[in-house]
Formats: C-alpha cells, sequence, structure tokens
C-alpha cells in the first residue's frame, strides 16, 4: 500500500518513541505482525491488568498535553469523564488534521496504525468506554484505507470486538469519514458532523466530557495524542515524562514546512529550541537566504520574528513568546518573503473556512479578505494596517468557536510586526492607483 511519505531519515537529535517502528525508506505500514514482534499490544495487556484510576493516573504523571492544538492535559480531560454514569461513554479520534501546514498525524495513521488502535483501547479502558470512532478527513483516502484494514486485523485477532483478550470487556472502533471542513477539526463541530449533522460547532459548557457524542460522555483527542499513550502505559509516564520539560512531557512530531532544505516530519522532545529544529534538523533557511519569520504551530499561529525564535519549543514557552505550539507545524519564510502575500492568503482561507454561524467571525474573515487582498493587488493605504489590527481585535474572543480567533491572531500578529513591510509595499505602489473615476486594477 504506497503512500506520499514526508519521512526523513533518523536525525542524531531526533527522539524517536511514536517513530520508533519507522525505518528509512518506508512505504508500507506497520501491520500486525510486525506491530506484535515489536512490543505491539504489550501495553494494552498490562492496562487490562491496571485499574482505570491507576491508567489516568499514569497518564497523568506523564505530563502529555493535547497534541491537536489547545495543549490540555489529557490525564485531566480523561479524568473529567463520570465513569459511573449510566450513559455509554465515547472515545473519539480527531484526524481532521485541517490545520494549514499540519502533516503529521497521517504519518502515524499511514506507519503505525495499530498504534493508534491500542491508543484508543487503553483510552477507552481508563473511562470505561465499549466504543470508539476514528474521524478522519475525507481527503486523506488512503489512510482511511490503512485505518480501516488495520481495525479488521485487530477485530480478527482478538483486540477489538466483544472479548478484548479474552477478558471480557468490549471494545468496537471504527473510521468515521469527514467531508473536509477545517471548521469540524474543532471538537464540538466534529461531533456534530459525526452525528451525521452539519458540522456546526456547540456551545460550551457542557464540554465533550460532560456531554459529547449522542449527548454522553465522550473523551476527545488527536491521533498523535493517542498514539503516545501505548508507550506511557509500557514504561512508566514518569519515563515519558522525563523526554520533555515540566509541564510539558515527551516527545511531539513537529512538520516542517517553507523555505528549508530538508522539510519533512521529525520527532522531538519537547523544549528543543526553535532555531535548532529549523537550522539542524531542517537544514536551515534553503537557496542561502536568511530567516525572516517563522510561523510556529499552524496558520492560525502569531508569526515569530527572527529574532524572536530563539526560544524553547513548548507550550510554555511558546505562549510566553505571544504564540503557540498549536499542531507542530512549523513554517519557514526567508528574507525574500512578501508578508503581504502571506497575510492575504492566510486571510482568504480562513474567510473561505467560515461557517458563517456568527457575526463576527462571518463579517470579520470577509472583511479580512478584502483588505488584505486589497492591499496585496496595490490599492491599499497605511489606514488599511490599521483596520486589519481594529477588525481583529474586534473577533477575539467574540466568536462561538476558535476559529475567529484563529483568523484574528495571524492578522494581527502580521499586520503590528511587519507594518514597515506593508507601508513600502503600499507606497511602492502608489504610482499604479487608478485616477478617481478609472477602472481599478483589480476587482475584489
Ligand atoms: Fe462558524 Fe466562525 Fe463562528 Fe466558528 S467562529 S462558529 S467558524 S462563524
Amino acid at each position: 500500500m504506497n503512500q506520499p511519505t514526508l519521512l526523513r531519515p533518523p536525525h542524531p537529535l531526533e527522539v524517536r518513541v511514536l517513530t520508533r517502528r519507522f525505518e528509512y525508506p518506508r512505504t508500507e505500514p506497520v501491520w500486525l505482525d510486525e506491530y506484535l514482534r515489536t512490543e505491539g499490544y504489550q501495553a494494552l495487556r498490562k492496562a487490562l491488568d491496571l485499574t482505570p484510576e491507576a491508567l489516568v493516573d499514569e497518564v497523568k504523571k506523564s505530563c502529555l498535553r493535547g497534541r491537536g492544538g489547545a495543549g490540555f492535559p489529557t490525564g485531566m480531560k480523561w479524568s473529567f469523564v463520570d465513569r459511573k454514569s449510566p450513559k455509554p461513554k465515547y472515545i473519539v479520534v480527531n484526524a481532521d488534521e485541517g490545520e494549514p501546514g499540519t502533516c503529521k498525524d497521517r504519518i502515524l495513521m499511514g506507519f503505525d496504525p495499530h498504534r493508534l488502535i491500542e491508543g484508543c483501547l487503553i483510552a477507552g479502558r481508563a473511562i470505561g468506554s465499549n466504543r470508539g470512532w476514528i474521524y478522519i478527513r475525507g481527503e486523506y483516502r488512503v489512510y482511511i484505507d490503512i485505518m480501516d484494514r488495520a481495525i479488521e486485523e485487530a477485530y480478527a485477532n482478538g483486540y477489538l470486538g466483544d472479548n478484548v483478550l479474552g477478558t471480557g470487556w468490549s471494545f468496537h472502533l471504527s473510521t468515521h469519514t469527514g467531508a473536509g471542513s477545517y471548521e469540524c477539526g474543532e471538537e464540538t463541530a466534529l461531533l456534530e458532523s459525526l452525528e451525521g449533522k452539519r458540522g456546526n460547532p456547540r456551545l460550551k459548557p457542557p464540554f465533550p466530557a460532560v456531554s459529547g457524542a449522542f449527548q454522553c460522555p465522550t473523551v476527545v483527542n488527536n491521533v498523535e495524542t493517542y498514539s503516545a499513550v501505548p508507550d506511557i502505559i509500557l514504561k512508566g509516564g514518569e519515563w515519558y515524562a522525563g523526554l520533555g520539560t515540566p509541564r510539558n512531557g515527551g516527545t511531539r512530531l513537529v512538520g516542517l514546512s517553507g523555505h528549508l532544505n530538508t522539510p519533512g516530519v521529525y520527532e522531538v522532545p519537547l523544549g528543543m529550541n526553535l532555531l535548532t529544529i529549523v537550522n539542524e534538523l531542517g537544514g536551515g533557511v534553503w537557496k542561502g537566504r536568511k530567516l525572516k519569520a517563522i510561523i510556529p504551530g499552524g496558520s492560525s499561529s502569531p508569526v515569530l520574528k527572527a529574532d524572536e525564535c530563539d526560544i524553547p519549543a513548548d507550550y510554555d514557552s511558546f505562549a510566553k513568546a505571544g504564540t503557540m505550539l498549536g499542531s507542530g507545524a512549523t513554517v519557514v519564510l526567508d528574507d525574500q518573503t512578501d508578508m503581504v502575500r502571506v497575510l492575504a492568503r492566510l486571510m482568504s482561507f480562513y474567510a473561505h473556512e467560515s461557517c458563517g454561524w456568527c457575526i463576527p467571525c462571518r463579517e470579520g474573515t470577509a472583511w479580512l479578505k478584502k483588505i488584505t487582498q486589497r492591499l496585496d493587488s496595490g490599492v491599499g493605504a497605511s489606514k488599511d494596517i490599521d483596520l486589519i489590527d481594529q477588525i481583529s481585535n474586534s473577533m477575539m474572543g467574540r466568536t462561538f468557536c476558535p476559529l475567529g480567533d484563529a483568523a484574528a491572531m495571524p492578522a494581527m500578529a502580521i499586520a503590528r510586526k511587519f507594518r514597515d513591510e506593508i507601508e513600502a509595499k503600499i507606497q511602492s505602489t502608489q504610482a499604479f492607483v487608478p485616477a478617481p473615476g478609472t477602472r481599478p486594477l483589480v476587482v475584489l
């Protein structure tokens, strides 16, 4: 089952936990036989002998935080589920991976699908669940097929089904295909979509741990988060926590893209310096150019200028620097990058993806798109930069789901940090502004 690979040969600075089964080059997934030969399902066997409380405690000790974007502590999220509730409890995997620049969950599903299944089983055991779904974006056809085949293998060999490994405990798992909406990466919109409705987000609280899929307690985590669980149970939470920095346990996958010599997906311990990641693993900025900026955690994370990038890549350090680790998608921009073009491209994406449910996002993203395209096409004015700031400010914290903030944060960051460059572009294109009453150069 050939698939496009973003894998690189192992780099000496990588710490391979999630990717330890990925020798290079590799095109075939690790199917069940190979998985079992390499400690596969050992963690599940151990988990079946532990109490649900012990499993949650182990994950808490690991300091594992959600790898999808928000970085919420995983063990704490699991502990919010009331195991004594008479309702069924559900496990949902967020495999939507729609954040631009993000390309790491596909690798985990594509090369080590049983790791994800084992993580789901352990999570199910921890919260008293008998049912789970892997919600995969529709564009990931090849990964849906891989997961389906791995799930079939797990059923055929007693790892999934009505009597998991002869314990009498049942756990069923299947894939569910999304339709390719960015919005459905938000957990409550994903749940609506899973239930067969339009993928609009829900008002929170209640949070999914209390009322999630089909109004039942549900844990929603990202592919990478569940995939980390087998090693945590097998080797211990403290071991995993020790790989990272305090409160930021373990390793994570970074998807390096943009103007680099060796882009790809790498596994690094949390806390590795961002410049080390870019210069050592990513091979430095391409064509001998200089670094201009980094979008450090997917397109919604505020941009860092070159002189702000000498920081540890962990949740807390990034938050201190005014940005976020997000989905681990690290987009590197060289000194010849037109930041106005970057801004316009991002705003066009968010305007397209806004579901239109609430006014600040629907109107805000549409206006940000129009204004930034106007700047990019050479008919903007200085006051447009202030307008971007005002509109973004009026969106922040005032929208139903995080998409409003996701659009506003990068807009504000680029408009503030690259104001001089935007002004220079306006000045350089003034000569081309059409005289009043004449036909404009660009129709928006
Ligand atoms: Fe929809 Fe945007 Fe409102 Fe989210 S913030 S509900 S995407 S309109």
